[in-house]
């Protein structure tokens, strides 16, 4: 083996409007290069009280208090011949983003521990040749030479596809801080071309932050009579707080907003405490949205494509952690969108893929550790239009990456209702009694209060494959939990079904007739469980119908007789039925 000389290292750089990151491929693995202890870099640049250079989050942070010594955006103006002002002096926008780079070089520098020359850029895939040659020189002003600038979309791609085998038409969706495009990308062996593009480069999660400000402002000004819009601090609070919201939205149906002393009005001071609904805040954003599906159809236009020629789609962009992003793209193109590389980070990983193609170096897609499989609950919903009690409502779905933890909130059926019983189930089924029930619990003593007493039910998944289930009373806090160990290795129903049938081709003559009995058998014992459960509950007469049923389910399994079990079965099921509706 031979060391790579500093000539040979390509580095990959997504340099973002918001954001930007520097990945590398070592030993065949993509390594996201923490910068400041963050593996993303606010694209943000500044000078400090003392005259000296910012970039980053220090930059970032002081950008409120001296917009007048802070550049944000730069990338916005990449290919103008422009000037931007930041304390004495101008610069321009090329300048700006080469103090960018230069940040990105030195943390790559420090991580390899030897010096970096040479780099693979992403830009957009409308950025006009002038704005591409904006960024090679930015390059080459952070004493980078820029081997080659590749398409965002394209990148995203790679990260997935990178040892592609089948031509694939892949759908990228990109919705970052401050930008949305979408494009449709052609991924082949040797060539990867961006078919069409569309977006908005005035569109992004910053959008949805002022939604919920704005929602803030109304909640001070009808409660409290106050106008924070003028105070430059509060405004800044405020906005922070909503984007902590937002993020925290994308998990939970519920945030709270907390802040204190926002401002002082008529010499008392004003505090803000408010509950955001996930439903209130998805109304706000639906019109962003929908005008981001509209590029969707617009882009697959343009390049003469049909829905049903894509693939693959890809989310890129912090934004599109947001689940209703996910959930409309799913019903508008059919298939769940891929996001399980992280969506900040797939652009950097994709251009260090291609710098590695370019150097030579063995590279697979990025590996992530995601779940296989869904965790979900069921609940009393719509099931094919019919309402109906054992609808799966997943939390986890397949393809998350993990750890991982979601919230989802539910509401008690009826009046006086003092416990519910949480059932967890793995599987894909919309109808949760097709899939594996892998643990169940109650929480008793809720509060006597009407029906739709809010119930939080909570998955958390670890790296370790460990799922705990928690259920919270909202308004008292009673909480009770299980944990179920080895949820992700076990058999989930339609695999457990295949490979009873592989292994029941290899057993000759009967097997069939033997899984079937078998599985007979443990649908009996379950009713039986169940019926012994009821009979503690009913009254006399009904539990000695019952106690008779069950006998005679018990003996038509000891006689062994399909059909007299099969008669037992259906018997006591209706029974069960009939006492439990
Ligand atoms: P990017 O420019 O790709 O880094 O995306 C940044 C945008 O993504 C900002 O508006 C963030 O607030 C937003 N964002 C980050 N995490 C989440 C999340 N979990 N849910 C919703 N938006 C998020």
């Amino acid at each position: 083996m031979e060391a790579k000389t500093s000539s040979d290292i390509i580095i990959g750089i997504d340099l973002g409007t918001t954001n930007s990151e520097v990945a590398v491929v070592q030993g065949g693995r993509t390594h996201i290069i923490e910068i400041d202890g963050s593996k993303i870099l606010p694209s943000v640049v500044g000078i400090a009280d003392d005259g000296s250079l910012l970039v980053g989050h220090t930059a970032r942070n002081q950008y409120v208090l001296y917009p007048e010594r802070t550049v944000r955006s730069v990338k916005r103006r990449m290919g103008e011949d422009v000037s931007l002002e930041m304390g004495e002096q101008s610069y321009k926008p090329q300048e700006i983003s080469a103090l960018i780079l230069q940040r990105l070089k030195r943390a790559a520098e420090e991580h390899l521990g030897q010096a970096v020359s040479k780099a693979v850029i992403t830009v957009p895939a409308y950025f006009s040749d002038a704005q591409r040659q904006a960024t090679r020189d930015a390059g080459q002003l952070a004493g980078l030479e820029v081997v080659r600038i590749i398409n965002e979309p394209t990148a995203a791609a790679l990260a997935y596809e990178a040892d592609h085998e089948t031509a694939k038409t892949i759908l990228v969706y990109d919705l970052g801080g401050g930008t949305f495009d979408v494009s449709v990308v052609r991924l082949s062996q040797d060539v990867t071309e961006v078919l069409a593009s569309h977006g908005d480069n005035h569109l992004g999660g910053d959008d949805f932050d002022a939604k919920l400000v704005q929602h803030v402002l109304n909640h001070l000004k009808e409660t409290k009579g106050a106008d924070p819009s003028d105070h430059r601090a509060a405004m800044a609070r405020i906005v922070r707080a909503c984007e902590n919201a937002k993020i925290a939205l994308s998990d939970q149906p519920y945030a709270r907003i907390e802040e204190e002393y926002l401002l002082e009005q008529d010499g008392s001071p004003v505090n803000l405490a408010l509950e955001i609904d996930r439903e209130v805040y998805e109304e706000l954003i639906t019109p962003y949205i929908d005008q981001t599906l509209e590029a969707v159809h617009i882009a697959l236009k343009s390049a003469a494509l049909a829905v049903s020629d894509i693939d693959e789609v890809l989310l890129v962009g912090g934004a599109t952690r947001t689940p209703l992003i996910q959930k409309r793209l799913e019903e508008a193109l059919g298939m769940q969108p891929r996001a399980e590389v992280d969506p900040d980070l797939c652009v950097a990983a994709g251009a260090a893929i291609q710098a590695a193609v370019i150097s030579g170096e063995q590279v697979s897609s990025v590996l992530v550790d995601i779940t296989p499989y869904t965790f979900g609950t069921s609940a009393m919903s719509l099931l094919n239009g019919e309402p109906y009690p054992y609808t799966f409502i997943p939390l986890i779905r397949k393809n998350t990456p993990i750890p991982v933890t979601k919230t989802e909130a539910f509401e008690t059926l009826y009046d006086d209702q003092q416990i519910i019983e949480i059932r967890v189930y793995q599987g894909e089924d919309p109808d949760a009694l097709n899939n594996s029930e892998i643990g169940s619990f109650r929480i008793e003593g809720l509060k006597k209060v009407p029906a739709g007493n809010i119930i939080l039910t909570t998955f958390s998944l670890d790296l370790n494959g460990i799922l705990q289930v928690t259920a919270r009373e909202k308004s008292t806090g009673l909480e009770q939990r299980i944990t179920i160990d080895n949820a992700t290795a076990r058999f989930e129903g339609q695999a457990l079904d295949a490979a009873r049938e592989r292994l029941s081709s290899l057993i000759e003559g009967e097997a069939r007739d033997v899984t079937t009995e078998h599985r007979e058998s443990v649908q009996a014992q379950a009713l039986i469980e169940k019926a012994e459960r009821l009979m503690e509950t009913t009254n006399p007469e009904d539990r000695e119908d019952l106690v008779d049923l069950t006998e005679g389910l018990k003996d038509a399994l000891d006689g062994g007789d399909f059909s007299a079990i099969e008669a037992a079965m259906s018997a006591l099921s209706d029974l069960i039925y009939y006492l439990e509706s």
